[in-house]
């Protein structure tokens, strides 16, 4: 960015909102699971929507890249500033504007974590139910249109959104949606701005659905000789139609890690973690009944869980599995697939998977919100060895291929970034043109995250 510019923008905030420190240029200049580093010209740090739309109104003046961010724990590049420009740190807007648990909502700015959010809902019953691995911000799970380990009982972010504030590439500032339960007016714009990975506009506020806390919880564990077994079980185990609260496949790698790096004492095996949510009777019965189909399926150990410390203490676990997994290949780089099928197609998706990576000969590991067709695997290798890089990566498009071909998608939850793009226009065919007639309209200078989420246009740049 020239010194010009930059003069400019300094007019716009006080001198502790805009830092250009190697220090901070290089925290903005990287994300998770993606190696590639590549610094912003500033870094700017909006405290109110009003700051917002004077950083936009100058971006769209000067035709100047914006990257938003904020906990960045995306997975795949979303948050590197590849063009350069500002990267707009959202975490300073992090004050929850009101909870109000006779409507069963809360309106937040984007930089509140939904782990905050929850702490600050601990009295009235109610919490909200997207949980990501990371404690990631409210603002950021909309723009990935996140979702967790509760999703296959809760639904996915998208579905708890009620409305949206949002400041446009040309700085004006917009409200989607509202506070009815319900509405069929107007355009679905905060379905819209949600999942586009801050390439349509900025969020600035965030009105999210709360769902009661269930009155009782059962924790189950179901181990099996392999992962096969346990795929086996979750497919029938969706089909009874049973509370599951959550449904989570870790194989027998994915626990040697978390026992080696957490400590936690589980069973070497390809393991499935479930938890049922209700009122006392339903979630015995449902675990009891769980159990029983487990034996069915020559499980080599089931058990259930009551003790809530000893549920969150593994729910914790599985929240740092990734970090387990980094922690025991020390300095190497990853990917992680994240594929999401018809629940039916999991099991010939899941081998053929496997099969592409062991090919690769990388470590690698597979966890999976296997509840709802979705799973990851992650596979391991030495930055600078090219040849194993090719390997994963070609591997990595075999198996996207094999969900698409199954009828699912390339990514459940993680989003595009720039991880998927070479797999955007197989998965959407000509709706991409759709997605590009959208993108031009909002976004008419191309500012707003430039080079994610889109792939190229046919003969042309993003
Ligand atoms: C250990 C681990 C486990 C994870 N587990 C899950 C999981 O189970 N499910 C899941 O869905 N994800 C998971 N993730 C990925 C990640 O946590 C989610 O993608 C999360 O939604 C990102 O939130 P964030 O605050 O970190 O956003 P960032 O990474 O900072 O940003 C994400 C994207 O949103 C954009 N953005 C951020 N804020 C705004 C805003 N206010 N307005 C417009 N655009 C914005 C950014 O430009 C970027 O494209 C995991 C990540 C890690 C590291």
């Amino acid at each position: 960015m020239d010194r010009t510019a930059l003069d400019r923008l300094r007019g716009e905030l006080r001198p502790d909102q805009i830092d250009t420190s190697p220090s901070a240029l290089d925290l903005h200049a990287r994300g998770e699971s993606w190696d590639a580093v590549l610094s912003p010209g500033v870094v700017v740090y909006p405290e109110s929507t009003e700051d917002v739309r004077r950083v936009m109104a100058f971006a769209h003046e000067s035709r100047t890249p914006v990257t938003p961010v904020a906990v960045n724990s995306s997975l795949g590049g979303h948050t590197v500033p590849i063009r350069g420009g500002i990267s707009l740190d959202l975490t300073r807007m992090d004050r929850i504007v009101e909870i109000a648990a006779e409507d069963f909502l809360a309106v937040v700015q984007p930089g509140v974590t939904y782990p905050r959010l929850n702490e600050a809902l601990r009295a009235t019953g109610l919490f909200f139910p997207v949980d990501p691995g990371a404690e990631a911000s409210l603002g950021g799970m909309a723009s990935t249109n996140a979702s967790g380990t509760l999703a296959v009982r809760y639904g996915v972010t998208r579905d708890l959104l009620l409305g949206l504030e949002v400041v446009t590439p040309g700085g004006r500032v917009i409200r989607t949606g509202g506070r009815a339960p319900k509405s069929s007016s107007g355009y679905a714009l905060t379905q819209l701005f949600c999942g586009a990975e801050g390439t349509l506009g900025v969020i600035t506020e965030v009105t999210v659905r709360l769902v009661p806390r269930p009155e009782a919880v059962m924790g189950a564990r179901a181990a099996f000789a392999d992962v096969r077994g346990c795929v086996g079980y979750v497919a029938d185990l969706i089909q009874t139609g049973l509370p599951v609260a959550r449904c989570e496949l870790v194989d027998a790698a994915a626990v040697a890690a978390i026992r080696q790096h957490l400590g936690l004492e589980l069973p070497a095996l390809p393991t499935v973690f479930l938890e049922f949510h209700g009122d006392d009777a339903s979630v015995r019965s449902a675990s009891a009944l769980a159990l029983e189909l487990a034996e069915e399926h020559a499980a080599t150990e089931a058990s259930r869980a009551t003790d809530p410390e000893a549920l969150s203490a593994l729910w914790r676990a599985r929240h740092q599995a990734y970090y387990a997994m980094v922690a025991v290949n020390p300095g190497m780089a990853n990917v992680i697939t994240d594929v999401a099928v018809p629940v039916s197609r999991l099991a010939e998706v899941i081998d053929g998977s496997l099969a592409a990576a062991a090919r690769t000969g990388a470590p690698t590991y597979l966890i999976g919100h296997v509840g709802d067709g979705n799973f990851h695997l992650t596979l391991f290798f030495a930055a600078d060895d090219a040849v194993a890089r090719a390997r994963v990566e070609a591997a990595y498009g075999e198996m996207v291929e094999l969900a698409l071909a199954a009828g699912g998608t390339s990514t459940g939850e993680h989003g595009v970034g720039l991880r998927k793009l070479p797999y955007v226009r197989a998965e959407h065919g000509d709706a991409v043109d759709v997605m590009w007639a959208i993108k031009d309209a909002l976004d008419p200078h191309g500012i707003m995250n430039p080079g994610k989420k889109l792939p190229q246009r046919e003969g042309g740049s993003p």
